[in-house]
C-alpha cells in the first residue's frame, strides 16, 4: 500500500511535527490556560525538553504527533512504502520517549502524553485535560476537594481547598508537598 499522503504532504507533516509551537501544542496550551493552569514551555533543563511544564504540579505534558511518535490510531500507521526506513526510525523515536519519561520520573516529574488526534476537538480536549489534571491534583493534595470547573465557560480556575495554614477562602498558591 502506498503512503496515503503525497510526498509533499508527508514532508509538510514531518516538518510540522519537528517544529515547536505546532497547532496541537497551541491547542493544548490554550485549553490548559482556560482551565486556569500556569505552565512553562520547552524547559531545556529537563530531559527531552518537554513541550509544556507545570512546575506547581511537578507534571510535564508532551504533545505527540501521532505519526512521528507511533500512536495506535489512523494517523499513526506506518506507510508500507519505505517501511524499511520508517519502522526503525519511528521505533527509535518511541524508545526515546520512553527513556525521557523514565528520566523525568527519576527526577520526580510525572509525564502525560496528549496525542495530536486528541486535540482536534477543543471541547473534548478540555474535558480530557481537566480529568487528567484532576487526577494529578488528587494525588498531590491531602484532601482532594476541587472547585467545579465549568467546562463550557472557559473561565474556570482551579482552586484546591486549603487544608492547612491560612484558612482563607482566596485561591492562593498551594505549596508542593
Ligand atoms: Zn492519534
Amino acid at each position: 500500500m502506498a503512503d496515503r499522503f503525497s510526498p509533499d504532504k508527508r514532508s509538510e507533516i514531518m516538518s510540522r511535527i519537528r517544529a515547536k509551537n505546532t497547532l496541537p501544542e497551541v491547542r493544548v496550551r490554550s485549553a490548559l490556560h482556560r482551565l486556569g493552569f500556569r505552565f512553562r514551555l520547552h524547559r531545556k533543563d529537563l530531559p527531552g525538553k518537554p513541550d509544556i511544564v507545570l512546575p506547581r504540579w511537578k507534571t510535564v505534558i508532551h504533545v505527540h504527533g501521532c505519526f512521528w511518535h507511533g500512536h495506535d490510531c489512523r494517523e499513526g500507521h506506518i506507510p508500507k512504502t519505505n517501511s524499511g526506513y520508517w519502522v526503525p526510525k519511528l521505533a527509535k523515536n518511541r524508545q526515546r520517549d520512553v527513556d525521557n519519561a523514565e528520566k523525568l520520573k527519576t527526577l520526580g516529574w510525572r509525564s502525560i502524553v496528549i496525542w495530536e488526534c486528541e486535540t482536534v476537538e477543543l471541547q473534548t480536549l478540555k474535558v480530557h485535560l481537566r480529568d487528567v489534571m484532576r487526577t494529578v491534583q488528587e494525588e498531590l493534595i491531602d484532601v482532594p476537594v476541587l472547585t467545579e470547573l465549568p467546562v463550557d465557560s472557559g473561565a474556570g480556575t482551579l482552586c484546591p481547598r486549603r487544608t492547612k495554614g491560612g484558612g482563607g477562602t482566596t485561591c492562593g498558591p498551594t505549596p508542593l508537598i
